[in-house]
Order: C-alpha cells, then sequence, then structure tokens
C-alpha cells in the first residue's frame, strides 16, 4: 500500500519537514499543581482567527507564581481530564496563527500515515504492584489508540447518519518505541518503583527523575505516557502545545483507566482506554468540543468548524443515537465524540476537521516526532508485515541514490515523497536487483521512499544534503 508512509528513520542531523520549525520556545519553569487557585493572573482572553476560541477559566499560580494549572471540569466522580499549563511559550494567537497558516497552506491533507513513537513510563509504589501494569495492558492502550486513531472504533456503526460522514481516519498510529533515545533496543516501556504514593496527583513529579517519578525522553521524539496512581479523581491530563516545558510534554494517565484489560478491565466506564485517546487529542490542540470553559455554553466553542455547539459535557453518560436528549444549542450533539467526557463505550469518533487541526499541530508544532527513530530504522507497515526491501544508499545523499533490492520476486512500484506526504516521483519495475534514482536537482532534506511488492510495503527516510 503506497500510502502507507511510516516514519522509519535515520536518527539525524536536523532534518525537519519543509517550512516547519522546530518547537522551541518552550519554558522551562515547573511547580506544583494545586486544587484550588490562589492567584488569579490577569489573562488576556485571545481570540483566534475563527473568533471561536475560548480563553481558560480558572488559573492557578503556586510557587512564586510560575506555575498555572488549569482545571476542566468538577464532576463529583472520575474526571475525565486536566490539562496543564506552564507559563505558555507562545500565545494562544501565536499558536493560533501558526496552526491557521498551516491548514490554509496545506488544503490537500498529506497523505501520509505518520507512527509515533510512544514510550510509556510505569511508575508505581513499593508497596502496591498492582500499580506495575502488564506489557499487555500496555499493548491493549496501543491499540486502542491505532484503531480510534484511524477511523476503526469498534462504536463506529453506532454513529448517526448525519455524523457518520464526518468520521476521520486521522492517519496516524502508535508504536511502542523500539529505539531509546540512545539508539539501543527496548521495549518502549520503562518501569519505576517509587515511595510517593498516589505520584500521578502531581503531574510534575512523576515526570521528574530526582523527585520520585522519572524523566521524559526526547519529548520532541517520543510521546512520552506517564501511568501511575492518583487519587484526585482525575483520569488523565495532557500538555497541550503552547503548554508547558520541554521536557514536561506528554500524558498522564491513572493506571485504572489506561489499556482495556488488567486494573482497566473492571474500571468502567473507564475501562476501553478512551482516556488516552482523549488526551492525546488534547496533546495535538483540540478542545473539548464545548470550548475550554468548565462550564459548556451555547456560547462557547472549540474552533472547529464540524463539531456542533453544546452545552453539555456528558460526563458519565452513554447516549445512544436514538437518545432525543442528545440536542442542544439547536443542534444534535456530537456526544459519541473523543473530545466529550462520554463514557469510554460511547465514544466513537473525530471529526474531519479535527483531524485537520491535529494534523497542523503535529506538522507545526510536534514536527520532531516525525523526524523520530523511535519506531526503528526499518519499519514495515503494520498492515503488510514483511522483511525489509530494500537497503538504500549512500543516505544521506547529494546526488544519486542506489537502491538495492532485497525479498524482491515480483514486479514492484516505487514512490518517492517529501515530508508533507507528497509524490514527487514514480516507478515500477520488475525484480531487478538495483535501481538508480537522481534526486541532485530536489531541495536539501527528508524524503520518504515507499517499495511496494505484491503485498508487502517498506518505506525508508532519505536525507538528500
Ligand atoms: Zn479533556
Amino acid at each position: 500500500m503506497i500510502n502507507h508512509i511510516i516514519t522509519n528513520l535515520f536518527h539525524t542531523i536536523g532534518c525537519l519537514p519543509f517550512g516547519i520549525r522546530a518547537e522551541t520556545r518552550e519554558v522551562g519553569i515547573e511547580g506544583l499543581k494545586s486544587d484550588k487557585s490562589y492567584l488569579i493572573m490577569p489573562f488576556e482572553k485571545h481570540k483566534s482567527q475563527l473568533g471561536k476560541l475560548k480563553y481558560l477559566k480558572s488559573v492557578t499560580i503556586v510557587l512564586l507564581g510560575l506555575f498555572l494549572t488549569i482545571s476542566h471540569s468538577s464532576w463529583s466522580q472520575n474526571q475525565r481530564c486536566l490539562t496543564e499549563a506552564l507559563l505558555p511559550s507562545i500565545t494562544l494567537d501565536e499558536q493560533e496563527q501558526r496552526i491557521q497558516s498551516w491548514m490554509q497552506a496545506n488544503p490537500v491533507l498529506p497523505r501520509t500515515i505518520v507512527t509515533i513513537p510512544v514510550v510509556v513510563h510505569i511508575v508505581y509504589h513499593v508497596g502496591s504492584p498492582s500499580e506495575n501494569i502488564s506489557d499487555q495492558q500496555i499493548q491493549s492502550q496501543i491499540e486502542v489508540l491505532n484503531r480510534d486513531f484511524r477511523g476503526r472504533s469498534s462504536q463506529i456503526n453506532e454513529i448517526s447518519a448525519e455524523f457518520k460522514p464526518l468520521v476521520a481516519d486521522v492517519e496516524l498510529e502508535f508504536c511502542l518505541a523500539s529505539v531509546d533515545p540512545r539508539g539501543r533496543a527496548t521495549t518502549g516501556i520503562t518501569r519505576t518503583e517509587t515511595t510517593q504514593r498516589n505520584i500521578a496527583n502531581n503531574a510534575f513529579q512523576i515526570k521528574d527523575g530526582l523527585n520520585k517519578g522519572i524523566d521524559a525522553w526526547d519529548t520532541n521524539a517520543y510521546l512520552n505516557i506517564w501511568v501511575g496512581a492518583r487519587a484526585d479523581g482525575v483520569l488523565g491530563q495532557a500538555t497541550r502545545p503552547n503548554e508547558g516545558s520541554k521536557d514536561k510534554q506528554g500524558l498522564v494517565i491513572d493506571y485504572r483507566a489506561f489499556g482495556t484489560i488488567g486494573t482497566a478491565s473492571d474500571n468502567k466506564p473507564y475501562n476501553q482506554g478512551r482516556t488516552a485517546v482523549h488526551e492525546v487529542g488534547h496533546y495535538f490542540g483540540l478542545q473539548h468540543v464545548w470550548g475550554d470553559e468548565d462550564e459548556p455554553s451555547c456560547s462557547t466553542d472549540d474552533g472547529i468548524a464540524d463539531t456542533p455547539r453544546q452545552n453539555l459535557t456528558y460526563a458519565n453518560e452513554c447516549p445512544s443515537r436514538f437518545d432525543l436528549e442528545t440536542f442542544s444549542c439547536g443542534t444534535r450533539d456530537m456526544y459519541m465524540n473523543f473530545m466529550n467526557y462520554t463514557d469510554d463505550s460511547c465514544m466513537a469518533m473525530f471529526s474531519l476537521e479535527q483531524k485537520k487541526r491535529m494534523l497542523a499541530v503535529l506538522y507545526e508544532f510536534r514536527s520532531g516526532l516525525l523526524e523520530s527513530n523511535g519506531c526503528g530504522m526499518q519499519v514495515v507497515s503494520t498492515h503488510n508485515p514483511a522483511a525489509a526491501l530494500m537497503n538504500v544508499y549512500p543516505n544521506p545523499v547529494t546526488d544519486e541514490l542506489i537502491l538495492q533490492f532485497t525479498n524482491l520476486n515480483q514486479a514492484y512500484s516505487l514512490v518517492l515523497f517529501n515530508s508533507l506526504g507528497h509524490e514527487l516521483f514514480t516507478q515500477n519495475g520488475t525484480t531487478a536487483p538495483t535501481t538508480r534514482l537522481k534526486v541532485a536537482h530536489l531541495p536539501k532534506g527528508c524524503y520518504f521512499l515507499t517499495v511496494s511488492s505484491g503485498s508487502k510495503t517498506n518505506t525508508q527516510k532519505v536525507i538528500i544534503q
């Protein structure tokens, strides 16, 4: 499958996709999280180009006024999530301008399936071995992410006819990292014993190796997910693109709401891995469907054109498409959207416009993930597992690539893409053992070369310098 480009990357040399800036302006200020607001900082209300983004309501400043906590909700049982913020390194206006600019420059989205390398940091209390969840439970979460971000949720048939055309295949996949930041083989899972009970109550502690937690792996190259116990009723939290210092980017998820088996299996209604799906949505820049306000209303919105306004959060609810109470603000609510608080078993979709925004954030703010070697030097499409089909050299290259096919015993097709997934070159061939490709005329940068033969597909990254 030609369009199954997987980012199997060589760890390189400052290579960024064209027109994409590195994430450079994070502010490294840390603090403690608090449940209560002690001081409200006068915070400008930003207006996005859409005129829809609302700003966040409760701002907490603790320890010299350096740290902000943004609380999203306050329902009585579990709370779906909390996004956290340090002093923003860029304003919401700047963030929104970059997102809108990217979307305008890319009216046709990259036809690239991007694989996000994930590292899961399990931090468990020394006296609570059940917090040390199994590899299988972690893998069950990865499977949910892959299903839901490819538009294949098991609840897809429950979506009403009016929303079905809006279901997005976000074309993001997730792998447990196979290569660690030092280039060594890894399971993509770290396990840390701690003496701190409920360490996930404090997102900054669980992310701090000097304070009973564990440090992030390079957050440019990996999606870091910390999993631990928390006792404050919050299921998960995430840093959004303009939030948090570089070394704190990622998700924190309660170990009982992670994956679908083990400690999650009897934690209804949060037992189907949707907390992490929701938080990855925030990580890629999505708001709740009703916007950022604590209390939804018909005057608030998420800046997404195809998610109708709603004045309900659907917390602890599981409506069906036949439910007449799923109307608000004059239209039916997209209660099954992953960015609602709906029960896990009743979530089903991201929308097409949410997909655009997530990809804009990926390419504009988290482009290091596109460059990461975390999924290994040679990643073969998960849909067509096969041995590597070619050796490509020299790489980096300046003039001409030599492709030496291995394992090919039938006709093949070859496609060269740029980093935005635009096809630059195609070639169909037979079983010749080598072929050559002139690349001197192409701009310097990162490219992807995909060879397909029969049911096998193999993509490799190529650097032209
Ligand atoms: Zn949320």
